[in-house]
């Protein structure tokens, strides 16, 4: 217990799994509050010290290791450094890594299509650092971004990391409740101050990539960049002990390479979860995402978070796939050898880290093969992009010879079980295992020498783990038992015995065998260090794989759901052609989805003011505009018979508050916020997104609102913008704004009911139909004439000055409080009156004097 509490001191913050045999305990707090979340019996260690104690077998240790990250835990891992059989005294024991949500780097533990991120981030008034790392695949990148915290907010959600370190002091400001709100799940881990200091993080990065200045990472004068990049790779090295050499070295990024998306707009286009439910169904990602690698899925969920800004980038991904989906056949044969390619990635992490099973080797292994394979299929292509993967793809053949030399094709589980190395990897093992071998022979034709020596036939030589070897001789025949046997045990029906020989002949064997554990785990060590000398090229091998991957799956989504290549030009306008929804077409029946037509540009067409009745798609169609200006940007084809378009430095998405309700946000504070952002951040190049924006308030406020929101963004900044809405009387807008046009889709009324046409046409809705489609979700016949009677009244523009319909205040006339506030009482409102009555230059001083005497009087009480 003293050892344990050392331990404990040390890792106070993180639950201690302490070794013992085969189990990992966890002892008095740390018992009773894990032994709640995994479920299993809480004991005592003793009945007199009444200590409490739980442990979980270490063999099926990970899923308890999951259980307790996933509610928030950190685990320090404690193992017995000597073999118990040999220490004196107490076994040696010491933490060997630090388990936390963003230092994870087990493959059965991690989601193989998300990348599992440790963030750190720093911030001045203008700008921040900000850096993040993957130990499962090596990734680490640093950046200094310039913007306040809600540049920083933003690409803290961007990354969405599972851990964020902050300095001590940092962890009481506001910003930090802001990042917890939208991730409910992020750790918060504070660091002592002087990790995120310049010169401490300098010193850790220029010692640990062992260069003498950080000019090759770019960062050299991006003191932001350092200090989080210092502050992510001294919480790798604490949390694995050092062991951390498959990090790469840091990338740096700014944010003007990529198109901006912020997370309002990414949860409002649905791109890598549905709004209603937060999962993946639904969403843009589960309808793109034809990956077969998860390395793959990793890449194409990157190439969705950072759009291209480059036309020339993007025209190189273009063409790689186009090239890919000219050849069906050749398509069909990569994807297929695609499918048998594994995590390279993570499974060369943990075979630095030490973690990897002799099967993952072979898988490895076959994996490098498949890769060779991948790169011949590829010999045809010669697409400037795929020319570049190819050449990352460096021959390994030598490594995988090496591989197939050392480890057996079907190695059992762990190293521990022996027989993971083949024969002839070793010549030493080689003679080792013939001795071991050579035992059973020898135990056979010891027992035939000892049988007719002695006369007894059914006299056995047999071998078991506690007893070692023995002569199995039935109580009938013990008479016959020669002098020289030593007898061992006795059971019910029979005696064994050793003999001097066999005991000698037992040490040798046994010494063999476990000469053989270790060598093969010495070997193992060895085959798992001459892997890790090629990490640099197989990292660009694993890194060209995945960018094939989602070349593959682009283009198979092209050709499965008829996307065209979109067109760039140097033209500030978007221009798409039988535009379809990319989520929403999916999940209709075949052909059942009506494409539509837009432009927009910067001279006649900047705002399209779409209005509609209710379910006639306005939504859809200003989402797909936006689905489409994103897959256009990430290089991928589109859900379009034809587009063309200038590059988009932004998307906005906004949704009205009412839509948001189900999500429990405060809404219109919400919507307002978030409009005001749109306004202080939208440039001419952006696309903006309006869905029925100003609904969260009284008609006449949303109408003010939204029709202010309008002209300021013709006026002043030039973006073009998509906006639905069912308040028809923006239509009105166009008449005054040359660049405003209204838009509607179109829906025909037939027999008192409605059809959809879902067709986007020129001109505005005149009315909204509501009622029919109130009507056709099945709302009582007598509700329905009501409300078509109190429509006719409104339509003759029966308000009151609240906004409010005349017809509903036929209860208590005047005994509703108005919805607007109103700043003067009707007391204030005749001070008002008297003052504008009042000609200063006709009065004397002392009338003045006694004029506000009395209106004074008139305010008091
Ligand atoms: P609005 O925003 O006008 O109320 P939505 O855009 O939410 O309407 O569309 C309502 C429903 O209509 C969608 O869920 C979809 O099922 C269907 N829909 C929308 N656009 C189309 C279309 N172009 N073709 C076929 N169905 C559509
Ligand atoms: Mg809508």
């Amino acid at each position: 217990m003293r050892q344990y509490s050392e331990l404990k001191n040390k890792y106070a913050d993180a639950i201690l799994f302490f070794r013992l045999g085969d189990f990992y305990e966890m002892f008095l707090d740390d018992a009773v509050v894990a032994s709640k979340i995994l479920n299993i019996t809480l004991t005592a260690r003793n009945k007199e010290s009444n200590v409490p104690l739980c442990g979980v077998p270490h063999h099926s240790a990970q899923i308890y290791l999951k259980r307790l990250l996933d509610a928030g835990f950190k685990v320090a891992i404690c193992e017995q450094l000597e073999d118990p059989a040999k220490a004196k005294g107490i076994v040696k024991r010491d933490v060997v890594r630090v388990l936390t949500p963003g230092t994870i780097a087990d493959i059965d533990v991690l989601d193989p299509r998300e990348n599992n991120y440790l963030m750190a981030v720093t911030l001045t008034n203008s700008a921040a650092g900000v850096s993040f790392a993957d130990i499962s695949t090596g990734e680490f990148f640093t950046a200094e971004l310039a913007g306040g915290e809600t540049e920083l907010i933003e690409e803290i959600r961007r990354v969405s990391p599972k851990e964020l370190l902050v300095s001590a002091g940092f962890e009481t400001s506001p910003l930090i409740k802001k990042i917890k709100d939208g991730s409910h799940d992020l750790m918060i881990t504070i660091q002592d101050p002087a990790r995120f200091t310049l010169k401490s993080a300098k010193g850790l990065l220029l010692e640990h990539f062992q260069i003498s200045n950080l000019h090759s990472f770019g960062i050299e004068n991006m003191p932001l960049a350092v200090s989080a990049a210092g502050a992510v790779l001294g919480y790798l090295i604490d949390t694995q002990k050092g062991n951390i050499k498959n990090i790469n070295s840091p990338r740096t990024y700014t944010n003007s390479d990529s198109m901006i998306i912020d997370e309002a707009t990414r949860r409002n286009l649905e791109i890598f979860s549905n709004i209603s439910r937060g999962s993946r169904e639904e969403s843009l990602i589960e309808i793109i995402d034809l990956t077969s690698t998860p390395m793959g899925a990793r890449e194409l969920k990157k190439w969705l978070l950072f759009p291209l800004q480059d036309r020339h980038k993007i025209t190189e991904r273009q063409d790689a796939i186009e090239e890919i989906c000219l050849k069906p056949l050749e398509r069909r044969g990569i994807i297929e050898i695609l499918c048998s390619i594994n995590d390279i990635e993570r499974l060369l992490s943990r075979t630095h880290l030490g973690s990897v099973t002799p099967r993952e080797l072979v898988s490895l292994r076959e994996s490098l093969q498949n890769c060779m394979e991948l790169k011949k299929s590829l010999r045809d292509f010669s697409s400037p992009f795929m020319s570049r993967l190819k050449e990352d793809m460096a021959d390994h053949s030598d490594l995988i010879d090496y591989l197939k030399n050392a480890i057996e094709d079907s190695p059992p589980q762990t190293i521990k079980d022996c027989g993971v190395i083949k024969q002839g990897f070793n010549k030493e093992l080689d003679e080792l295992r013939s001795i071991s071998r050579e035992g059973e022979k020898w135990m056979v034709q010891l027992e035939v020498k000892e049988r007719s020596r002695t006369g007894i036939g059914s006299l056995k030589v047999r071998y078991n783990r506690v007893f070692g070897y023995y002569i199995d001789v039935t109580r009938a025949n013990l008479h016959l038992v020669p002098q020289d046997y030593i007898r061992k045990q006795s059971l019910a029906n029979s005696e064994r015995f050793i003999t001097q020989e066999l005991k000698e002949f037992e040490e040798k064997i046994v010494n063999a065998n476990e000469r053989i554990i270790q060598l093969e785990s010495t070997l193992f060590d060895e085959i798992r260090k001459k892997i890790t000398e090629f990490s640099a090229p197989l990292k660009y091998l694993a890194g060209a794989v995945a960018n094939i991957d989602v070349i593959a799956s682009c283009a198979a989504v092209a050709v499965k759901r008829n996307y065209c290549r979109p067109r760039f030009t140097d033209r500030n306008e978007i221009v798409i052609k039988d535009g379809r929804h990319p989520v929403i077409e999916s999940h209709i029946q075949k052909n059942g989805f009506v494409p539509n037509d837009a432009k927009i540009d910067t001279e006649e067409n900047q705002i399209l003011i779409i209005t509609g009745p209710n379910m006639a798609g306005k939504s859809t169609v200003i989402r797909q505009v936006g689905l489409i200006v994103l897959l256009a940007h990430t290089g991928s084809f589109v859900p379009a018979a034809e587009v063309s378009m200038g590059i988009v430095d932004r998307i906005f998405a906004r949704v009205g508050a009412m839509d948001e309700l189900a999500r429990g946000r405060s809404t219109f504070m919400v919507e307002m916020n978030e409009t005001a952002y749109i306004l202080r951040h939208a440039t001419e190049r952006s696309l903006i997104l309006l869905d029925e924006i100003g609904r969260g308030t009284a008609t006449f406020d949303g109408i003010s609102i939204a029709w202010a929101v309008a002209e300021y963004i013709h006026e002043k900044i030039g973006a073009k913008t998509l906006f639905a809405t069912h308040y028809h009387e923006l239509t009105e807008l166009a008449i005054t704004k040359p660049r405003i046009k209204n838009f509607t889709i179109s829906v025909r009324e037939w027999n008192e009911k409605i059809i959809f046409l879902r067709k986007l046409v020129p001109g505005g809705a005149s009315r909204s139909f509501g009622i029919q489609v109130g009507k056709l979700a099945g709302l009582p016949l007598e509700v329905v004439e009501r409300a078509k009677e109190i429509l006719a009244n409104l339509e003759k523009g029966e308000f009151d000055s609240a906004g409010k319909p005349r017809i509903a205040k036929n209860t208590k006339e005047g005994g509703q409080t108005a919805s607007q506030m109103t700043f003067f009482s009707g007391r204030d409102l005749e001070v008002i009156e008297e003052l504008k009555k009042i000609a200063p230059e006709a009065i004397t001083p002392i009338e003045a004097l006694q004029i506000l005497n009395s209106l004074k009087n008139k305010l008091k009480d």
